[in-house]
């Protein structure tokens, strides 16, 4: 082993990571041309390597020039190899007459690379021999150089007219070409007689990896995976190789040992490496589907909303005229109306009602969607809104057997709010108490701190429980509570509440002890809000 020189151990090196890289790649996509071809050109740059390796070592004249050859088979079609990679790389189909050419002239150089016009005698340098070029050496070389550069222009005419995007995929195969044109060729130099320190040839594996990379750079999670792969390969080479210097069965045996536990510990890592790259892959495609998803929910919204927004409109004007007509009939407009009738009359106006009620519920949705409510905010007195709601509503609370009782505060200071909009959020509450509440009592009550003015309203009612209390101002959600009592409801009052109080830039909850166990909801405004007087859309 004293005849491997440090120097020659770098070709070595080099030429195992080389034609691991390659495969590996290949591996990846066994059918995709790219990948054969990049797997091929590795090839021949570890021929390249490999052969440098032997012919620095070689002791015999012969060995040296038998290595050299070996050599050129590698290095023949190194440019032609890589010309074509670069034409489908860069995506060209108008080269094929140049691209022939090039195999032509491969395959006539290569019995010319065998003979004694190429390379004959030898040259030795401090860090080994080499092969002195001949005649057929300097057509080689233009055949070499045209196809190499020719690969080198047409990347670069198509990294300048490549879209950004693409241009950060070329930059690496390009910067790695621009490596090995600068470094590589210099091996040539020792056939002439002129000694170059050997690391040129290291100059292939950072090449090769740029290469790599920018081949499986549309999917950047494989090269995790390549990387792990060639990275123990390369360590199990080593190890392996160590086995042949055992002086001892028991070193042998050791080292045996240790090579099992290497390639079980990779096998593990490389395991460990693929499942995390599935994992994200899966996590990615699901993050897409999702995407789509809500994308298409969102479009799904949109269109539902111009619907009740068409259906809404359509309906308010013909129940308006419903309402009046109603009225007019049980005011005896048009004569006097029999006692049987009353209680009918009573049921279309009540029924009509409700409608009209829902109706708008659909139209503020429609509007608070489209940005279109119109606020006017001006300085308001909620307690008296207050007063005004509770004395609207507690004959309807009478009937069912509650109390509303007003918890006066005083000396509310006023804040800037719209006047329509309040009054629904409060009507809304104690509608809602009403209807939620067996019995009991309503109490609603107005406070002030220094900051805020409260409004709440406290009912003995069903209650909820924290699903419910969580989830109950969101559009269309009827709680937990409701089910299997027999309560009509849309669940839309409560959002609208909250977008109202929101366009205030003020605050709104519900607290709750439990189902049975009465609610609490409530509602505060700023009293110092940046909200300016008059007529806004929000
Ligand atoms: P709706 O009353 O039409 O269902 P809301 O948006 O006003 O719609 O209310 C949403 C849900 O909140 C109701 O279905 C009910 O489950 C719950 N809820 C509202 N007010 C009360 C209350 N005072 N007590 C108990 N639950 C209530």
């Amino acid at each position: 082993m004293d005849i491997i020189s440090t120097y020659s151990l770098l070709p070595l090196i080099s030429s195992v990571v080389v034609v691991v890289l390659g495969f590996f790649v290949w591996l990846k996509r066994p059918r995709d041309i790219l990948a054969i071809l990049f797997f091929l050109y590795c090839f021949t740059i570890a021929l390249w390597l490999f052969g440098t390796f032997r012919l620095f070592n070689a002791v015999a004249d012969e060995d040296a020039i038998f290595w050299d050859r070996i050599i050129y088979i590698g290095v023949n079609f190194i440019p032609i190899f890589l010309y074509h990679f670069g034409l489908i790389y860069c995506g060209i189909t108008r080269q094929r007459v140049m691209l022939i050419i090039g195999y032509l002239l491969a395959f006539l150089f290569l019995p010319l690379t065998q003979s004694s016009f190429f390379v004959d005698g030898l040259f030795r340098y401090p860090w080994g021999v080499h092969t002195r070029a001949q005649f057929f050496h300097q057509p080689f070389l233009i055949y070499f150089f045209t196809f190499f550069i020719a690969f080198f222009v047409n990347l670069l005419l198509h990294y300048r007219r490549a879209s950004q995007e693409r241009k950060m995929q070329v930059r690496p195969v390009l910067i790695g070409f621009l490596i090995l044109d600068f470094i590589g060729p210099l091996a040539f130099l020792p056939a002439y007689g002129i000694s170059v320190y050997p690391v040129i040839f290291l100059s292939a594996i950072p090449f090769v990896l740029l290469l790599a990379y920018a081949i499986i750079r549309h999917n950047a999670l494989d090269m995790k995976t390549i990387s792990a792969e060639v990275f123990v390969t390369f360590i199990a080479i080593i190890f392996s190789a160590e086995l042949f210097f055992a002086r001892t069965t028991l070193e042998f045996l050791l080292r045996i040992a240790a090579l099992a536990a290497l390639v079980s510990f990779s096998v593990l890592l490389v395991r460990g490496v693929k499942n995390e790259v599935r994992r994200r892959e899966e996590i990615q495609q699901l993050a897409k589907d999702l995407q789509e998803a809500n994308a298409r929910l969102t479009e799904l919204d949109h269109v539902k909303s111009e619907f009740l927004s068409i259906a809404a409109h359509q309906l308010r004007t013909p129940l308006s005229v419903i309402k009046g007509y109603t009225s007019m009939m049980q005011e005896g407009d048009y004569g006097r109306v029999p006692k049987e009738m009353k209680p009918i009359l009573d049921n279309v106006y009540n029924s009509n009602e409700h409608l009209i009620h829902l109706v708008d519920d659909f139209l503020d949705i429609s509007r608070i969607e489209s940005g279109r409510t119109k606020y006017d905010f001006k300085p308001l007195d909620v307690s008296a809104v207050v007063a005004d709601v509770a004395n609207e509503l507690s004959t309807r609370a009478k009937e069912k057997g509650l109390s509303v009782e007003i918890k006066k505060c005083e000396e509310l200071p006023m804040v800037i709010a719209d006047a329509e909009k309040i009054r629904h959020v409060i009507y809304n509450f104690v509608d809602n108490a009403i209807k939620y509440s067996p019995k009991g009592s309503i109490v609603v009550a107005c406070a002030f701190s220094k900051e805020e003015v409260q409004c709440t309203v406290t009912d003995t009612g069903i209650g909820m429980d924290e699903t419910d209390r969580e989830n109950l101002f969101q559009k269309f959600y009827r709680g937990r509570n409701v089910q299997g009592i027999e309560v009509n409801g849309t669940g839309l009052g409560l959002f609208v509440c909250k977008k109202f109080i929101e366009a205030h830039q003020g605050r709104i909850w519900v607290e709750s002890a439990g189902p049975c166990k009465g609610s609490i909801f409530g509602f505060a405004l700023l009293r110092n809000s940046s909200l300016s007087q008059g007529t806004h859309s929000l």
